[in-house]
């Protein structure tokens, strides 16, 4: 199997006693592609040294999350702006709005998301989408934007209905799967996920968060656990694994120009 896992925390404390252990684990898995993702501008940092350091496997992308924006230092978007210049990424994020944890306010997450977006549009790099408790309020940012043309970015991790999910797609945009869509109670997700176009299609881990099924709870989540993902959403879609995992990859190397 051929896997590409969207989104990925690698740089984060959970991996630092095993990374070279996670690497390999998710070479072995059938990952050839792995999208590391800032949070903040340190972070950021380190997700672009993470690539460099391994360009056959990993890609960078660089951003403040929103639940960040209000504890950054003043310069950070310029900070995010030379950090992707770098040849290692493939995207701007993550970026998008938080509407559950309200750890910054709702107007400056608002004024970040919109910066992110310009810095992807100069750039010509797809965006990644952080959205939680927030489909409305993204719909708000997004539209405008979209009256231009087809947006590139991702909703990473997406669980949102297929109402939302059809909005995104008219926009152009890639709906991303994580672990969630495992899980026992998340029968209507799988089905959204078996209604996307199959050429806006990812799947993604989140790790270190949220382990797919079977191995839900199981803590750190890593890379060569997309591969339940990937396999729970083949039989949605009644497809092969494999197939759901080359079409997967396919469209992660489209979309990031790997
Ligand atoms: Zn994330």
């Amino acid at each position: 199997m051929k896997l590409f896992d969207t989104h990925a925390h690698l740089d984060s404390e959970p991996f630092d006693e095993d990374r070279e252990g996670v690497l390999e684990r998710a070479r072995g898995a059938g990952l050839v592609g792995i999208c590391v993702v800032g949070c903040t501008v340190p972070s950021s940092q380190k997700c672009c040294e993470l690539a460099a350091a391994h360009p056959d496997l990993l890609c960078a992308a660089v951003g403040i999350q929103p639940n960040y924006v209000s504890s950054v230092e003043p310069a950070a978007m310029e900070a995010i702006a030379a950090l992707a210049e770098r040849p290692e990424v493939v995207a701007i994020g993550e970026t998008g709005l938080d509407g559950y944890w309200q750890d910054a306010p709702m107007d400056l997450q608002r004024e970040f998301f919109e910066q992110h977006l310009e810095l992807a549009a100069q750039l010509d790099k797809p965006f990644i989408v952080h959205m939680r408790d927030s489909g409305e309020e993204i719909l708000q940012v997004l539209t405008p934007r979209a009256a231009g043309g087809p947006l590139r970015g991702i909703m990473h991790s997406f669980t949102g209905d297929w109402e939302l999910a059809e909005a995104f797609l008219a926009m152009g945009l890639h709906l991303s799967f994580a672990g969630m869509v495992t899980f026992k109670k998340s029968a209507e997700l799988r089905h959204v996920a078996s209604r996307v176009p199959a050429d806006r299609l990812l799947i993604e881990t989140d790790s270190p968060y949220l382990s797919p099924e079977p191995l839900r709870g199981k803590r750190p989540n890593e890379p060569a656990r997309v591969v339940h993902t990937a396999r729970c959403i083949a039989e949605a879609r009644g497809v092969s694994p494999e197939s759901l995992a080359e079409l997967t990859t396919e469209n992660a190397v489209r979309l990031f120009r790997r």
